[in-house]
């Protein structure tokens, strides 16, 4: 480390080989892989060749999130189905717009990263002759689900960054990402480094700044959370992208964010055995009186509400082509309808679903078959719910437990929440951005098309950490870099940022807690699971407004720690403008109603006359799927001097590959490297 000053602070610069940014899931992976690959190539300790760099070790997805059974979906490891990685990646791409190659690459991954997982200690269950056991999800042969129950992500992350202690690499806790650093324009563009602020040694005279130059940079910052204010991503999880589009990344498919229902006293999905143990679930007024069993009015008997209620279980996500024909996304859409109205809705464990006066009581004999055999299989034929649960998974009783909540005694207040981004960064098939030596992985990387099977994600963080890893240490090396001719131009990016810091205070300007407000309540009613092109178009407006105006007007500060705060909420509002511009730009294709939201149209299906859409004050009437859009990707770059500040294109999605070659030639092309080229 070596120390300089620029105007009046005093700035620390670390040099490393590579510098990943996030100790999620992906990013400790990547590093996990970074140094065994260096090791394995014999290079001098490559423990301080690599940093992580994180705003909290403890914050984060894979760290804070989960669900009943956190699930880690991996190609089949039953003794008796046979799965194939063509047979995977076609799941992944299912649905459309998502690149072939990345997903045959995530499929052919994905047990060499699930047994990487295994050898570090993440208890992944196994049965008496030493399968890995798995489940189903949602129309799965090959039972590739697995899960080591509601905190799956979060052992990962403790037993990677165990391995990273146990071969020494450093992890930079307490870092607040500032600004991206940019060397060179179109070809010879690259970021060289990471400036952050050291969020404990800020104070009145000093901003703590970090840098952190690398000859590679990998981004595994995670999803935009914090851009949403009804979600269920945990608190303080930013991302990046703003920084990331500033800095000339491209952002690939940021139209498909998922939704699902989630509690929002502790930040938690709701799916699988939550829903199979069959709650009933009511609305209260805004004070938590007035109950309603808001469902029935709109399922015809206590069989199909109570099916559907448990079939939400494992269709989690909100799906707009699980709505008609009273199927189970009914639920996320009614319980949305309820919240619309200013009532609270609430799953109660503690009694049956309940029904009006021509429904027949709860009973789960009359349940649909494939929720009574579910249950007839589980042995889950108790009483209540809570019995039922307690029965199928005491563990998910026990996260609620943990966080103050005791679903034995007090009902659990849900909505329909904001829970991940299938879109992200546009990566190649190493999952290198489109500028050379940056690498996109995680929740970051923009590889999931329009629908991902439950448990996909972390699959693709752990492959894209491998990918980036092996391309950087066989084709980039090993060195620490050398930005000597460099240094002129890397010190005024410092100036720069230092001047931006002091200018963007201003005893008149915004405050950024109102900014970060006004973002995340534009976003979740115009950029969330229900899309309509007037109102999208006038959110794009005010996004942009807001973004301009932070950048003529500056921030309110009243101390110098606020700081942070006015970097993130200005990073987060270009991120809003980009999300908004990808939403307006794909509505205006003709897009319809696709992955996890709804598109309203005057014309469109009629959900119920009761169901209202909250801008026209009409029964809510919806667009379907325009599937001649699924065989292209979505992609937006951020420019400064287009009035939306993005532009956007289509591009066509890649194949995956499909040539084979015979062993002689194969093993010749990756003795001499061609296997990267
Ligand atoms: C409730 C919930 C349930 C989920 N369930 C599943 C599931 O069952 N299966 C599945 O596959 N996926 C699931 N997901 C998605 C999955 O958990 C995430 O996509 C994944 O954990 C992301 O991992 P990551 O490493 O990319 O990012 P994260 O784990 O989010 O880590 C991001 C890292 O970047 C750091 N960081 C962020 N912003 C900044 C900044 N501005 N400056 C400095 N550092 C920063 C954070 O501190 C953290 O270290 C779920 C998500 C949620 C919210």
């Amino acid at each position: 480390m070596e120390t300089k000053q620029i105007g009046n602070q005093t700035i620390n610069i670390y040099h490393y080989n590579t510098v990943i940014v996030g100790a999620g899931a992906a990013g400790m992976n990547c590093a996990v892989h970074l140094y065994e690959f260096m090791s394995q190539k014999g290079v001098d300790n490559p423990q301080e060749r690599i940093a992580v760099i994180t705003a909290g070790i403890g914050l984060g997805a894979s760290r804070m999130s989960g669900s009943d059974k956190q699930t880690y979906y991996k190609m089949g490891t039953s003794p008796d189905v046979a799965d194939s990685a063509e047979e995977f990646a076609k799941s992944l791409t299912a649905a459309g717009c998502c690149h072939g190659d990345l997903a045959l690459a995530e499929a052919i991954g994905s047990l060499r990263e699930f047994y990487h997982l295994v050898q570090v200690g993440v208890p992944f269950p196994i049965d008496s002759k030493g399968s890995f056991i798995g489940y189903k999800t949602d129309h799965d042969p090959s039972e590739r689900a697995t899960s080591a129950g509601p905190k799956t992500s979060k052992f990962m992350t403790e037993c990677l960054q165990k391995q990273l202690g146990r071969y020494g690499v450093r992890i930079y806790d307490g870092q607040e990402v500032a600004h991206l650093l940019v060397i060179g324009s179109g070809e010879s563009r690259r970021i060289v480094g990471v400036i952050t602020i050291d969020k404990k040694g800020i104070d009145k005279s000093n901003y703590a700044i970090n840098v952190y130059l690398g000859a590679n940079i990998v981004l595994a910052a995670g999803g935009p959370g914090e851009l949403y204010k009804t979600s269920v991503y945990p608190k303080g999880q930013l991302g990046i992208h703003g920084l990331a589009f500033k800095a000339g990344l491209i952002g690939a498919n940021l139209t498909e964010s998922q939704f699902g229902l989630a509690s929002t006293k502790f930040r938690w999905n709701v799916s699988g055995t939550y829903m199979q143990a069959i709650p009933r679930i009511l609305s209260t007024d805004a004070n938590g009186k007035d109950e309603r069993e808001f469902l029935t009015d709109f399922f015809p008997s206590m069989s199909k509400m109570a099916t559907n209620i448990f079939l939400k279980g494992y269709q989690w996500p909100f799906d707009p082509q699980r709505i008609e024909n009273l199927q189970s996304s009914l639920i996320d859409i009614l319980v949305f309808n309820e919240t619309q109205k200013g009532r609270r809705v609430f799953m109660d464990f503690l009694h049956n679903p309940i029904g009006n006066d021509l429904m027949k009581d709860f009973d789960i004999n009359d349940l649909e078959p494939e929720a009574f055999e579910y249950l007839k299989k589980t042995g889950a034929f108790q009483t209540t719910p809570i019995e039922r649960l307690a029965h199928m998974n005491p563990l998910a009783i026990e996260i609620y437990k943990e966080n103050g909540i005791d679903l034995y005694s007090e009902p659990l207040e849900i909505a329909v929440c904001a829970q991940h981004n299938n879109g992200g960064f546009a990566v190649n098939r190493w999952w290198q951005s489109n500028i050379p030596h940056t690498f996109v992985i995680g929740e970051m990387a923009g590889t999931h098309g329009v629908k991902r099977p439950g448990g996909s994600a972390l699959n693709a963080g752990q492959v894209g950490g491998l990918r980036a890893a092996e391309y950087i240490v066989n084709v980039y090396g090993c060195d620490l870099p050398d930005y000597s001719d460099k240094q002129s131009k890397i010190d005024r990016n410092l100036s720069q940022f230092i001047t931006r810091l002091e200018q963007c205070q201003s005893s008149s300007g915004l405050v950024p807690e109102e900014v970060m407000e006004q973002i995340q309540s534009r976003m979740t009613a115009s950029a969330g699971h229900t899309r309509e092109l007037n109102d999208a178009q006038q959110a794009l407006k005010e996004a942009v407004k807001l973004y301009r105006d932070i950048q003529q007007q500056g921030f309110k500060l009243d101390s110098p720690k606020h700081i942070i705060k006015a970097i993130q909420a200005e990073h987060l509002a270009l991120a809003s403008v980009g999300y908004l511009k990808a939403i307006v730009e794909l509505l205006e294709q003709g897009s319809g109603s696709r992955g996890s939201h709804l598109v309203l149209a005057e014309d469109g299906i009629e959900i119920h006359p009761d169901i209202v859409n909250r801008v026209t004050g009409e029964a809510m009437r919806f667009k379907p799927e325009n599937e001649s859009l699924r065989n292209s990707i979505l992609q937006i770059e951020y420019d400064s001097s287009l009035p939306d500040l993005f532009r956007c294109r289509n591009i066509e999605i890649r194949p995956a590959p499909t040539d084979r070659k015979a062993f002689e030639p194969a093993w010749q092309d990756y003795r001499e490297g061609k296997i990267y080229s």
